[in-house]
Order: structure tokens, then C-alpha cells, then sequence
């Protein structure tokens, strides 16, 4: 039987409902789709415990003993059922059955098998729902040999029965199809090439090892292909559009970047920024269209990067749009560019949400004129109306907040691609990068400009609250200015619109400014989020930019790109409840001027372990790079989604961006090879990808394309 063509509905112990399910809960059709789905861990069955050996909550043990008493608790639904289990060496533990307890028959005195997780309660331990089977002779424990494998239901698999048993069992009962072989997805001369097992095996094995190093032979063929695959597809469409996507060719260096850089550049490039200065314009000059990544830490100074790439655009007569995320941003953009221009022959425009109707009439035909070298803006400069007279380079800030589909938009608005520039500030991990970008290539910043001081991170429970107040007088009269940042506009109200109960109820901004105002009344202070008025959001900031306010009371908002350098404090308010890019990204506020500055995370007492790591992560570096390897590691690349946006345009079965960087390479290597000797996998022996490729794409994956 060709398990690719078989019908999960019809394999043993499926039928129809729990085929329903499996179809939609897990999106598998097939048998073979079936054996696709891996086991999340593994038990080994072969060891047994001591009661007085279990010191870990989180292991499954196997105990050999007898029931030697129980008792039901409670009637009908709050039914309870304990029972004291006792092994050989008399030590005992206590059973709990919240569920099914009608259908329980124990009986006293018997030898058992008990399978299960202890729980640590009351100072010592018990199994909740463990498995219990009569042991009726020794046969029975010698053949419980081998690795157990365990599969994540979801909340409605279990609820038709189908738990990670009910998955061991359907999945076993493949294996005699199985064995008699499935056709491999990878050649064997690429299997022999990187020493992988075949398919066949790796499905048997990744099920049911009968010892690890089996498994692992498994898991690396499995990973292996998964990678390729991506590789393949990613660095396909990437050569196929290098190759079509002639660019505009901006060979010169002119007057705009000479004048510039000799009268009015305001301090001297770090060694960094003129290297990745040089690369971009290699770049535009090479006759391909440019796709650059620009990650650079906060503060390393990309802003000046892109205005003097702008400036080599101008020189060969094309126009440069510079795209930010917010509209403080641009403003920012707009003001910081405008000043350090000053003086010379380019011209600036800003085009936000904000510009009123009668300004665009002044300002959209001079762009389509060519009165206009660089436009900053927001998402606005993608409407239609926004015509250039020769846009040939886009500089996109903060890309994570961009779709894909967003930027398309930018590229169809000259009869050529123009080059682009995507500057990032979240260091995406060289493993991310990889996947994610394929053949993009990629310019680190890797210096801050001279005389910054590292920020120093301080992690203080609010019961401290006293103590940071006090720092906040000292900073502020020693000429400082200060942050705050809350994770919330307003406490969430009720249909009456009254507060709702939380069990513990988060600062909230308006609360929050209320209290500043009250505890520093020498002090003036601004207030922005979200929710006020792009107009009444830029005057806070501005009052605060120039100094007039001493304390910005803030939502994220400020999270990217803003930058006030005698800002020196940035205080988080319940930093439990930000990821560790967004801490870094808003402590990258601060540590942007020649005072030493600070950073002081807040959060309560109580932490949970993934959160205090966060913390003690924060507070022992300053490292982007270092913190984005940690935050895939915490949270796994799925989670990166989140914060890339953009994203992860696949989802990864069995490999770890974090983890599996060597395997990556090689995966890489492997599908560069074959596309140098064969782009279009037009030969006979590719055509085991093609057809691979055609399958994963049916299964909806959306491949993204920075272009
Ligand atoms: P980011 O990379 O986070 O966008 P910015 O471009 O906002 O950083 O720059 C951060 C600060 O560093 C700004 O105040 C900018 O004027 C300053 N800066 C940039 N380049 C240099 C340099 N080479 N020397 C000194 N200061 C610099
Ligand atoms: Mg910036």
C-alpha cells in the first residue's frame, strides 16, 4: 500500500471522526502526511524508579509497586479519586484522578506498572492521571524496551479521544506499510554526499527508535531536508530575480556627496558606517537591482548612512524616498536630514497622514517635476497618487513593521525596481537572516560611534519604587531628561466602563502620568501614545526633544528610532510584560549623548523563570546581537513572527534556527549546487525537487520575497 495515496480515515483505529479531526486540527490528509508528524519527545521506557528517586517534576517515571488503599472524594463532577501507590522499598506516593473516576477499577494489593509526571505538592510529590496496567509476569516489562515517543495533541484532539497514546498507537500500527519503504524525497547521491539516512528510515525512526542514536540519525535526515528545501526554494527566486532585475547604474560620485562630506558633515564617520557606505554603493553601481539589509545596533548612527546614500543617488540624478514606520519618526527624519543639509543644494520633503491637502497639491507635482531629491515619510508615500519623477532608491527604516505586500507597492513606482535599503535595528540572528533572506545581502554596523558610555541596567521590583524616584529627582537635576514607559494606554474597562478586575492590575499610563506629575511637581512633563492625535503627539515630543519638559510619560511608541541625547533615564514599567527586543529596542533611547545612562527595568517581585532570564539577560549586556540569539532561543523562531512581522514565511516541523546552524549551512550548500548546475531544475534527476517543491508550496506556505 502506498502510504502517500492512503486515507488516514481508513488506517487502523482513524475512522471517520477521528479522521475529521486529525484533517483539521493537524491539516494531514494522507498516511504518509500522518507519519509526518513527530513526536515532540521521547520516554524511555527501559528505566524504572524508586519513589525516593524522583526529584524532578518535569520528567515522566515508570514505578513498579501496589495500590495499598484509596478513597473517593466529593459526587458528581468535583469527584475526586486519591490513592496511596507503594514500591518495593516502601516509600509511597499519592495518585489523583480528577476525570473519568466512574470508570476506575483499582484493586488493593496487585502488582502495577505506573507511568506518569510527578507534580510537586505540599512539600512532596503525586502523579495526576497516571497510567496504571496490571503486571501480570516479568515477559511483560522485557519487552518495554526502546524510546517512547509522545506527540502534542491539541485541547480538541483529546477531547475525541485522540491523546498522545491514541497518536502512538494509530501511528504504530503504520509501521508494517512502512517498512516495506516509502519513495524518498531526497536523491541518493545527495543522501551519500551529506551521509543521510533515507526517508524510510528516518520516518521508522523518528517513531520508534529503538535507541538514540537512531533518533538523532533520524531527526538530522528530517532537519536536513526541511532546510533544503526552504534553501532551495528561497535562493531559487533570489537568483532568478538578480538575474532579471537589471538596476539603475549610479556609478558617480558627485557635488551632493563631496559638498557634504567636506563642509557639512557633523562629525567623522566611524570606520563602520564608511565601510557599509562603500558596499551599499557598490551596489548601485553594479547594474543589479540592490537588496541590502543595513542592521545596525540602536545608536549606530544609520540615519547618516542613509542620507549619504541619498546623496549618491542624487548625484546620479535619481530621487531617494526614505520610509519610516511612525509618524514621529518621520518628523524625526525630516527634522534631523533638513538640519544636516543645511546649507547645501538638496531638497527635502516630508508626506505623512498629517499633510494636509493643500501641501500635497504644492508638494506631489514638484516630486513628479523632480524638485524634490529625498521624501520622508510614512506608509503614505505608497499611495498611487505619489508619483516620483525618478525614484531609484528606497530606504526603508525599521522594516519589521512592513508587509511584504506594502513594499511592492514602493518598487512598481519607476520602470525599473530601485534599489533597495532596509535598515533594521533588531539584529535578526545570521541563522534568521539566512532563512529568511536567502540571497539578500546583509551590512553590519558593528561600532557605535566614539564616547558613548554602555547604558547600565539596573532590574528593580516596583516595591523599590522610592529608591528609582529619588534617582529620577538626581538625574533631572543634574540636567537630565527622563523616560518612562508603560505597556498600556488605559486600565481595560468593563461595559459599564468601569475598571476591570485584574488580578494584578498594571500601571497604566494615565495612571502613571497622574503619579509623575503628583511626585515631581517642579518638573514639567509630556505624555504621547498611540491614541492622541498625530498633531497634539508631535508637540509633546518636540517639547520634550527641545528640553522644555524634563519626563516623557510614554506608550511604545517611542520604542523605535526616537532620538533625544540628553535623554539619559529610561525607566520601563512592568518590564515582565515587554519581549527582549522591544526592551532593547527602548533601551536603545537612551545612551545616545556623552552623559553616562540608564536603563531600569521595573517589574513586580513575583517572576516567572522565563521572565527573570529576560531580566538578568538585559542587565548582564548591551549586545543586540547577543540579545536576539537569546530571544529565539526563549521564545523559538515562531515567536520571532511576532516581532519581525514580516516574518517567518514558513513554519519549521523538526529543525531550530537557534539550534541547528550547522545543519542550515550545509542544507544551504547543498541547494546552492545544484541551482548553480541547473537554475531552472529543468534536468531529469531534479525533478524529485521540483516535484517536492510543487508539494510544499499546495500546502499553503507563503514564501516571502523581500522584493
Ligand atoms: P540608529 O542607528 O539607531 O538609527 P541614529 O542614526 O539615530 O542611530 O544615530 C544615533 C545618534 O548618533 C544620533 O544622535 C547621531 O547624530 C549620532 N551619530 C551618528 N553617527 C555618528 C558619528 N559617526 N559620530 C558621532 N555621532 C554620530
Ligand atoms: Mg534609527
Amino acid at each position: 500500500m502506498d502510504l502517500r495515496y492512503k486515507d488516514i480515515t481508513y488506517c487502523k483505529g482513524v475512522g471517520e471522526k477521528r479522521a475529521q479531526l486529525l484533517k483539521k486540527e493537524l491539516k494531514i490528509e494522507s498516511a504518509l502526511d500522518l507519519l509526518h508528524i513527530y513526536p515532540y519527545k521521547y520516554v524511555d521506557r527501559s528505566r524504572f524508579y524508586q519513589i525516593r528517586d524522583i526529584e524532578d517534576e518535569e520528567t515522566f517515571v515508570q514505578i513498579i509497586g501496589v495500590i495499598t488503599d484509596y478513597q473517593t472524594v466529593g459526587s458528581g463532577k468535583s469527584q475526586r479519586l486519591t490513592a496511596t501507590f507503594v514500591d518495593k522499598l516502601g516509600d509511597s506516593i499519592e495518585l489523583v484522578w480528577f476525570k473519568g473516576v466512574q470508570y476506575l477499577k483499582l484493586e488493593i494489593g496487585v502488582p502495577y506498572l505506573l507511568f506518569g509526571k510527578p507534580s510537586s505538592f505540599n512539600h512532596s510529590y503525586n502523579i495526576v492521571h497516571p497510567e496504571l496496567e496490571r503486571l501480570r509476569s516479568q515477559e511483560q516489562l522485557s519487552t518495554r524496551k526502546g524510546l517512547e515517543p509522545h506527540y502534542n495533541t491539541s485541547e480538541k484532539m483529546k477531547n475525541g479521544s485522540l491523546n498522545s497514546k491514541a497518536m502512538r498507537t494509530i501511528i504504530q500500527g503504520l509501521m508494517p506499510d512502512l517498512r516495506e519503504g516509502v519513495p524518498d524525497t531526497l536523491p541518493q547521491d545527495l543522501r551519500e554526499k551529506y551521509h543521510l539516512c533515507s526517508l524510510t528510515d528516518a520516518l521508522i525512526n523518528i517513531h520508534f527508535p529503538p535507541d538514540s542514536a537512531s533518533m538523532q540519525r533520524a531527526r538530522e535526515r528530517l532537519k536536513f531536508e526541511e532546510l533544503f528545501y526552504i534553501q532551495l526554494q528561497i535562493l531559487k527566486q533570489a537568483k532568478g530575480h538578480t538575474m532579471q532585475s537589471e538596476g539603475f547604474v549610479m556609478p558617480m560620485v558627485g557635488s551632493h556627496f563631496h559638498d557634504f562630506y567636506s563642509h557639512h558633515l557633523p562629525f567623522p564617520l566611524t570606520g563602520a558606517q564608511k565601510r557599509v557606505i562603500k558596499e551599499i554603493h557598490e551596489d548601485m553601481k553594479s547594474g543589479h537591482q540592490m537588496n541590502r539589509l543595513l542592521q545596525g545596533d540602536v545608536g549606530s548612527g544609520k540615519t547618516l548612512v542613509a542620507l549619504m546614500c541619498a546623496l549618491l543617488a542624487a548625484d546620479n540624478h535619481y530621487q531617494t524616498c526614505i520610509m519610516a514606520p511612525t509618524e514621529i519618526l518621520a518628523n524625526q527624519h525630516m527634522e534631523t536630514v533638513s538640519l544636516m543639509l543645511q546649507g547645501t543644494q538638496m531638497r527635502v520633503a516630508l508626506l505623512t497622514g498629517s499633510t494636509t491637502a493643500k501641501q500635497r497639491r504644492d508638494l506631489l507635482p514638484a516630486l513628479q517635476n523632480g524638485e524634490i531629491d529625498i521624501l520622508i515619510g510614512t506608509h503614505a508615500l505608497i499611495e498611487d497618487n505619489v508619483q516620483f519623477a525618478n525614484l531609484g532608491l528606497v530606504i526603508v527604516d525599521e522594516q519589521h513593521r512592513f508587509g511584504v505586500a506594502q513594499r511592492a507597492k514602493l518598487w512598481a513606482k519607476n520602470i525599473r525596481p530601485p534599489h533597495v535599503l532596509v535598515m533594521t535595528a533588531t539584529p535578526i540572528p545570521r541563522t534568521l537572516a539566512m532563512t529568511v533572506y536567502g540571497d539578500l545581502s546583509v551590512s553590519v554596523i558593528d561600532e557605535l560611534p566614539p564616547g558613548r558610555k554602555p547604558i547600565q541596567t539596573l532590574h528593580y521590583s516596583n516595591q523599590r519604587r522610592e529608591q528609582v524616584d529619588n534617582f529620577i529627582d538626581q538625574q533631572i537635576q543634574k540636567g537630565r531628561q527622563v523616560y518612562v514607559v508603560y505597556p498600556l494606554i488605559e486600565q481595560q474597562k468593563d461595559a459599564q466602563g468601569r475598571p476591570k478586575p485584574v488580578e494584578k492590575p498594571l500601571a497604566d499610563l494615565e495612571n502613571g502620568y497622574r503619579r509623575i506629575c503628583q511626585r515631581f511637581p517642579q518638573y514639567r512633563v509630556s505624555m504621547v501614545h498611540g491614541k492622541m492625535k498625530a498633531k497634539e503627539k508631535d508637540e509633546h515630543m518636540q517639547r520634550f526633544a527641545q528640553g522644555e519638559t524634563q519626563i516623557l510619560v510614554a506608550t511604545t511608541v517611542i520604542e523605535v528610532g526616537v532620538n533625544v541625547p540628553n535623554a539619559s533615564v529610561m525607566i520601563v514599567e512592568n518590564a515582565e510584560r515587554f519581549g527582549l527586543a522591544q526592551l532593547h529596542q527602548l533601551r536603545g533611547r537612551v545612551g545616545r549623548g556623552a552623559e553616562q545612562s540608564y536603563c531600569v527595568l521595573l517589574t513586580d517581585i513575583q517572576l516567572t523563570k522565563d521572565t527573570r532570564k529576560r531580566m538578568d539577560i538585559m542587565v548582564a549586556t548591551n549586545d543586540g546581537f547577543r540579545i536576539a540569539e537569546a530571544d529565539l532561543q526563549l521564545r523559538g523562531p515562531g515567536d520571532m513572527e511576532g516581532t519581525l512581522q514580516s516574518g517567518l514565511p514558513f513554519e519549521l516541523k523538526i529543525a531550530s534556527l537557534s539550534t541547528d546552524g550547522q545543519i542550515l549551512e550545509l542544507a544551504r550548500k547543498a541547494a546552492k549546487d545544484i541551482l548553480d548546475e541547473d537554475l531552472e531544475l529543468t534536468k531529469a534527476e531534479h525533478q524529485i525537487f521540483v516535484n517536492q517543491l510543487k508539494k510544499l508550496k499546495q500546502q499553503a506556505v507563503n514564501w516571502s520575497e523581500i522584493s
